[in-house]
């Protein structure tokens, strides 16, 4: 059973009534396949590393979901986060389960050649209870186009036939998606643009203080930027700058390209999270807002760009509080569905240009946003409960159509 989902679902089963059978079924997972695979390294010697792969439920459609290298990661959280992948493909009307994979290590640690054998090993590992048409794995903490490219090259030889679409996030030229980088930064974006202009705020006067400048930070502070909005704060791992005036384009393109920050006030990633801004995006790490420092959180938005930034104790601080969370599963659902298109391209043997996939992102963003914010109203609840209704309720009218 998976304690962590069981809690996720406690308030959402009672506000649901969902039958014991019904909220036993989302409680357990339906597959999880724990692997250990003997792996060569540069210095001769052989070393045996551990990973894990759940298969959360597959009643809308084969299991989607990342693989992270972590030496954190462990079955219980992967278990979590398969679940999590499971509200958020179905909230953004994915014909997908959820699923995620991961492989104790800390790939710091490892030579190049040494991660390729270790992703080669564990595509052999899983063997075929991953494929396109059932369990489909894609970029997560510490892996990327590059490791999705060995995935895909590997499953092909071992089954016989290159089929990219076992795999998302690939490098372009393996069958990758454009418009796949920036997805998850854009696909925020969409949602901010929905909710500022309900709001009627002029961009030009909203402030907004992000926390990480990474794949997802990076793009969606000169995304906004673009759109006139005006960036105050950024930060990485080792703190953060603020200029109260806002960054200029040039500053943030820089930085960015350079994995740097522009320059600017030094604050600490603490004080980012509390400065007075219009929206504050964690887009880093995960239990960033808790309940020690909610009360001090000053922005009238919190779009979650990270997954799980706000711890629940903080969530309902935040609610009582007036500020609204806009909660991960909907903000960054950008990166699964691009996911999705990159699929679907490989399937039927297309490419789409970069302006069709953003096009697709955004009517895929903002019917999911419509949906919540409706679900929101209806049960006067905050957004993230309002997605967690929809998204459980879509799973189990999948899974009723089984015979069991
Ligand atoms: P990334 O590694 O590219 O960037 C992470 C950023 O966070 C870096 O700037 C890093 O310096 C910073 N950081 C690390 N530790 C920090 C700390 N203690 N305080 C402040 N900043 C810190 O990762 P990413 O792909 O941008 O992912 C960021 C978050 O978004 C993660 O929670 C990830 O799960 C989530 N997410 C990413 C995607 C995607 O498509 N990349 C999709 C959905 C969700």
């Amino acid at each position: 059973k998976c304690e962590s989902c069981s809690r996720r679902l406690e308030p959402i089963a009672d506000m649901l009534k969902l039958l014991p059978m019904e909220r036993a079924l989302l409680e357990y997972p339906q597959r999880v396949i724990s692997v250990s695979m003997p792996v060569r390294m540069d210095d001769g010697s052989t070393r045996i590393f551990s990973g894990a792969r759940v298969q959360y439920n597959d009643a809308l459609g084969p299991t989607k979901g990342g693989i992270r290298y972590h030496h954190h990661v462990d079955e219980a959280e992967v278990q979590e986060l398969a679940f999590l992948m499971m509200i958020k493909c179905a909230l953004a009307g994915l014909p997908y389960g959820g699923a995620k994979g991961g492989i104790t290590v800390n790939p710091k640690e490892l030579s190049k050649k040494e991660l390729e054998r270790l992703t080669r090993a564990f595509v052999r590992a899983l063997g075929t209870t991953v494929g396109p048409q059932s369990d489909i794995p894609a970029p997560d903490v510490n892996t990327d186009a590059e490791v999705m490219g060995w995935f895909a090259d590997e499953y092909g030889k071992m089954t016989g036939k290159y089929q990219p679409a076992v795999v998302t996030g690939k490098p372009l030229k393996k069958g990758g998606s454009k418009g796949r980088d920036v997805a998850t930064g854009l696909g925020g974006v969409y949602i901010v643009e929905r909710f500022v202009a309900t709001r009627g705020w002029n961009p030009a006067e909203t402030s907004v203080a992000i926390q990480g400048f990474g794949n997802v930070g990076g793009h969606i502070a000169h995304l906004l930027h673009e759109r006139g909005y005006r960036i105050v704060a950024v930060s990485n791992s080792k703190g953060g700058v603020h200029n109260k005036n806002g960054f200029s384009r040039g500053e943030l393109v820089v930085a960015q390209k350079n994995k740097i920050l522009p320059k600017g006030d030094a604050v600490t990633n603490e004080e980012l999270l509390e400065l007075p801004v219009d929206i504050l995006i964690p887009a880093a790490l995960s239990e960033q807002i808790t309940k020690a420092n909610a009360e001090r959180v000053q922005a009238k938005v919190v779009l979650e760009m990270a997954n799980a930034p706000t711890t629940v104790e903080a969530d309902a601080i935040l609610h009582a509080r007036g500020t609204l969370v806009i909660p991960d599963i909907l903000a960054n659902a950008g990166g699964v569905i691009v996911s999705y298109f990159e699929w679907v391209q490989n399937l039927k043997k297309h490419s789409w240009s970069e302006k069709k996939v953003a096009e697709q992102l955004q009517k895929k963003m903002h019917e999911a946003y419509t949906a919540v914010t409706q679900e929101t109203k209806k049960r006067g609840s905050d957004m993230r409960t309002a997605a967690y209704v929809l998204a459980i309720d879509r799973v189990l009218k999948a899974q009723r159509k089984r015979r069991h």
